[in-house]
């Protein structure tokens, strides 16, 4: 199964990614995630994605698509994956969608995760992400154990450089010009499924369950 999460930034794709993942058995993709592993490791893809982090703006397409390609092409996914944040762009898509096409393959559910821009500011300022295995938490909604404290590894959880809100309405710009026509594109597939990400985590992964049986 190939599934591709799509949602403002914040919208929760990677709260749902990972239960997707742990329920159906395939690995979790997330860019985002790859690229905070190489800034860690101070690669140079590492130092050169974070000027655009930084910025809010997106990772150029050439840096981001060869990351992703790599990774699918990887043993673990050959059941399938759940991609969180990728594709954020039309150019990505049609990458994507070419490279799995040669192998006689295609993408099986896009899902929208819906959530207004007014909640967007609110999540992201709450968002704390653990330094070393990247869990996330928000101060009010998902609390962890002890404050400012990861339950899962026990290092510290912080707030991202990119979740602060100058940032932030950099980032839902970006997500509004760039990201939200992949909607209509996969529409047009015939694979887009919308889901209310205002509601409980719990009943948001309800509803995604009930689209991917
Ligand atoms: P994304 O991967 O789309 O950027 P996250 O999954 O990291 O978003 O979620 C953003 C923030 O909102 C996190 O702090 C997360 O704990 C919280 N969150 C996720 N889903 C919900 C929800 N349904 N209700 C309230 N808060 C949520
Ligand atoms: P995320 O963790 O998905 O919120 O991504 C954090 C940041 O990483 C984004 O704001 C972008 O700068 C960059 N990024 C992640 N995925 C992509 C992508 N598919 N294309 C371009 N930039 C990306």
């Amino acid at each position: 199964m190939k599934i591709i999460m799509l949602g403002a930034p914040g919208a929760g794709k990677g709260t749902q990614a990972k239960m997707i993942a742990e329920k159906y058995s395939i690995p979790h993709i997330s860019t985002g995630d790859i690229f905070r592993a190489n800034i860690k490791g101070g690669t140079e893809l590492g130092m050169e994605a974070k000027k655009y982090m930084d910025q809010g703006q997106l990772v150029p397409d050439e840096l981001t698509v060869k990351i992703l390609l790599d990774r699918v092409a990887k043993d673990d996914c050959k059941n399938g994956y759940v991609l969180d944040g990728f594709p954020r762009t039309i150019p990505q898509a049609e990458v994507l969608d070419k490279a799995l096409s040669e192998l006689g393959d295609a993408v099986d559910y896009a899902i929208d995760v819906d959530v207004p821009d007014e909640n967007i500011i609110n999540r992201m300022g709450g968002r704390r992400a653990c330094v070393t295995c990247g869990a996330t938490y928000h101060m009010v909604h998902v609390p962890p154990k002890q404050e400012g404290i990861c339950d899962k590894c026990g290092s510290e959880l912080i707030l991202r450089d990119d979740d602060k809100p100058e940032t932030v309405k950099k980032r839902l710009d970006v997500y509004h010009a760039q990201t939200q026509p992949l909607i209509e594109y996969y529409t047009k597939k015939g694979i887009l499924k919308s889901v209310d990400g205002t509601v409980d985590m719990m009943d948001v992964f309800a509803k995604i369950t009930d689209i991917l049986g």
